[in-house]
């Protein structure tokens, strides 16, 4: 029997778990084949939805499923995070067991969290809309009470996932307090460690006349070095200090923590993957995806499931023997809300630039759709809309 390991249970491991038993459901069910993620969570949650929780107030239910509804026929769940990757071995731990767990094929699909202790002072001070739905609806308890003050938003540090998200949240509030008819009683500031409002160009030309418009103040090249919640204060790294009476910083990520240190990863713990591919350096039979990889590219869900798309289709084609391979265009989608209804995207692959997208609310629409097909998506049920609208990006043939 072929066992396949799926560590991690998102947007990636589940596309690419569908993926992989809808095509193999003749092997799984002779015995040939199983398919097992591993994951200590029993709930899911959609965390572009993070946003709408944290600026208009969405219930967090909304935005969440319970782990039974989302794994497809013939795929196996393990409520349990995983420890160690031996790849050599070929064999996993889980926190709650000592036993080795064997696989032929895994794909590492853990995904990136918060990392408040790269900043000293944030986490006592940030209203944080990239950890949960929880988070993201006490910060909405907090912005419908607030009248007037200063406002700083942005990025606090690198990577971190969804590039647009610090803009959104930029333009949300503004569009929040203008709804609210408090607009000129509070000063919105966005902070950024690159040199432009957007670190793309093309898209830096779209946002930057909106934000002057809707007079959010910037500062570039601001890397925050720590907070201090007593004095309200934001320090750069550069020497700047800033105040503020409400924090929204997007902080910096980090990967799960059984990856560093790991001969897998690099030194922050990013897992060293082949950029087409996406197998694991020096290791045919491991693969990761998403947000965990090394590739210097965004840390978001059409990339998990671009990637987790490729991945499925070479396992499943080694284990039918088949000769074709497939790989991953680096092909980015990011939607970016610019608030009253309209949305640009943040589109690029490994060979063509980031696209000047102006904001629009076919854009607004196109979002929306995506957040009500999310679910069904992990089944796989839409995959020919994927294919339709990411064409000659959905996957390539391998050379
Ligand atoms: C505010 C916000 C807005 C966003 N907006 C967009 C957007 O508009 N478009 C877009 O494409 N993306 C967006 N994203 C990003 C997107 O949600 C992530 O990039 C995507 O979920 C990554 O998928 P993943 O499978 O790599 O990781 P995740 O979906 O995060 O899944 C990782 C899984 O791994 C599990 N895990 C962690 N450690 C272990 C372990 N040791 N053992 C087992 N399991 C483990 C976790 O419990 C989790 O279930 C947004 C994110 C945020 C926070």
């Amino acid at each position: 029997m072929k066992k396949i390991a799926i560590i991690g249970s998102g947007a990636g491991g589940l596309i690419t778990s569908s993926k992989l038993a809808k095509s193999l459901s003749g092997e799984i069910k002779n015995g040939e084949v199983s398919i097992t993620i591993f994951d200590k969570k029993k709930e899911q949650e959609f965390q572009p939805g993070y946003l709408e929780v944290a600026f208009r107030g969405t219930d967090p239910s909304k935005i969440r499923r319970p782990m039974k509804k989302l794994l497809s026929n013939g795929v196996n769940i393990v409520y349990d995070n995983c420890e160690k990757v031996d790849l050599a071995n070929r064999y996993i731990k889980t926190e709650g067991s000592n036993e080795k767990i064997n696989f032929d094929y895994i794909i590492i699909s853990t995904g990136s969290s918060p990392d408040y202790d790269q900043i000293p002072g944030l986490r006592e001070a940030n209203m944080d809309f990239h950890t949960n739905a929880q988070n993201s609806s006490l910060i909405y308890q907090q912005v419908r009470k607030i009248k007037s003050g200063k406002i700083v938003v942005g990025i606090g540090g690198l990577p971190y996932k969804c590039p647009p998200s610090p803009n959104e949240s930029a333009f949300m509030l503004d569009e929040h307090f203008r709804k609210a008819g408090i607009r000129d009683k509070v000063e919105i500031t966005y902070i950024t460690p690159f040199t432009r409002i957007y670190s793309a160009e093309p898209i830096n030309e779209v946002i930057k006349p909106l934000y002057e418009s809707r007079s959010i103040e910037s500062i570039t090249t601001f890397n925050t070095d720590s907070v201090d919640s007593g004095k309200k204060e934001i320090t750069s790294l550069e020497g700047e200090t800033l105040k503020y009476d409400y924090l929204f910083l997007t902080p910096p990520h980090k990967p799960a923590g059984f990856l560093k240190g790991s001969e897998i990863a690099d030194e922050d713990g990013w897992v060293k993957v082949d950029k087409r591919d996406l197998h694991i350096t020096s290791y045919d039979n491991g693969f990761a995806i998403g947000d965990t990889t090394n590739i210097p590219i965004s840390k978001a869900g059409v990339e998990a499931h671009l990637e987790g798309v490729v991945v499925a289709n070479n396992i499943i084609g080694e284990i039918k023997g088949t000769k074709k391979r497939y790989k991953f265009t680096g092909r980015t989608q990011c939607s970016m809300e610019t608030g009253f209804h309209k949305a640009t995207f943040v589109v690029g692959t490994y060979d063509t630039p980031v696209e000047k997208i102006v904001p629009s609310r076919t854009n607004y629409m196109e979002k929306k759709v995506m957040e009500k097909i999310y679910w069904g998506s992990l089944h796989g049920h839409y995959e020919w809309l994927f294919k339709y609208h990411f064409k000659n990006d959905y996957f390539q043939e391998l050379e």
